[in-house]
């Protein structure tokens, strides 16, 4: 008896994967570079879940966006924010160290992914964390563009909410990305504290931001909005509002588990 081949891509597996370093990223959000036994090539903008067992066989778990470019292989990186009575991220935040070993599984995640094949222009808005998927595609964007010799890449527009400017991830990365290159702009808005003389936004996002950035960018071929559930929802109908085709708005909620 001949047995049937499974159809469709291979099942993801829990696996065990290496902390190989962790690197704060602000006040409360840290990056946990991990070596998968198995390496599985990904998109940006994919995610892994990553389980927990406690020593009572309690398991809990949880996504996390994937936030290194696609060009790097053999370790990937994860950066997980701290939510206060969290159940998962005071984990990572508090007790994972390098040399901990860790279950993952993935890469998951669908439409919400973006290579330069996919062109732009290519409007970005993330909302605290939500930077992760983001900020793979803007890495991998930038590993291309010096793979093709500084060729410029499709237009990118990013809009980045976060509380302060001490809550801004990656943002030494972020400034320099927008200052070597010209077809990248960065416009970050601030809602809760401002430094002294911020010249960003300096509120909540709203439909005349989304649609300044619009204007600036030209009409997106692709909008890609990570947050907060509220954030995105609002970010989405803004964008459409000032141009965005909907079926060209692609969103990922970061909403309390469950949900
Ligand atoms: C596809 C996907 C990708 C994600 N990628 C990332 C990522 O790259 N980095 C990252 O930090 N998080 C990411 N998240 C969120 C992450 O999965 C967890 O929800 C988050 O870390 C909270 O888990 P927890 O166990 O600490 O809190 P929980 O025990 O789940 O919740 C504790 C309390 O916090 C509230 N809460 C839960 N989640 C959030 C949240 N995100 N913001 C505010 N309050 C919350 C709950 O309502 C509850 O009251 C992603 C979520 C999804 C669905």
């Amino acid at each position: 008896m001949t047995q049937r081949q499974p159809l469709g891509p291979p099942r993801l597996v829990w696996q065990k994967a290496a902390v190989e370093a962790v690197t704060p990223e602000t006040y409360r959000v840290k990056t946990f570079t991990l070596r998968p036994q198995e390496w599985r090539p990904f998109r940006p903008g994919q995610h892994f879940d990553v389980r927990l067992t406690a020593p009572d066989g309690y398991q809990a778990q949880r996504s996390y966006s994937i936030a290194s470019e696609p060009e790097r292989t053999g370790t990937f990186d994860l950066t997980v924010e701290l939510v206060d009575g969290g159940e998962v991220s005071p984990f990572f935040f508090n007790v994972v160290q390098m040399g901990d070993e860790i279950e993952v599984r993935g890469p998951i995640g669908g439409p919400f992914t973006w290579t330069v094949l996919d062109g732009g222009p290519v409007l970005l808005i993330a909302g605290g964390s939500g930077i992760v998927p983001i900020m793979s595609m803007l890495r991998h964007r930038t590993a291309m563009m010096v793979k093709q010799g500084g060729a410029p890449p499709p237009p990118a527009l990013l809009l980045y909410s976060s509380r302060s400017s001490e809550d801004i991830i990656y943002r030494g990365e972020l400034d320099l990305m927008a200052s070597g290159d010209g077809s990248f702009q960065l416009f970050n808005t601030l809602t809760r504290h401002q430094p002294s003389g911020w010249k960003d936004y300096a509120r909540r996002l709203d439909r005349h931001m989304v649609a300044d950035c619009i204007g600036r960018l030209g009409t997106p071929r692709l909008t890609f909005i990570c947050g907060p559930t509220g954030f995105v929802e609002a970010a989405a109908e803004a964008a459409v509002e000032a141009g965005a085709a909907p079926a060209s708005v692609r969103t990922e909620r970061f909403g309390p588990s469950g949900s």
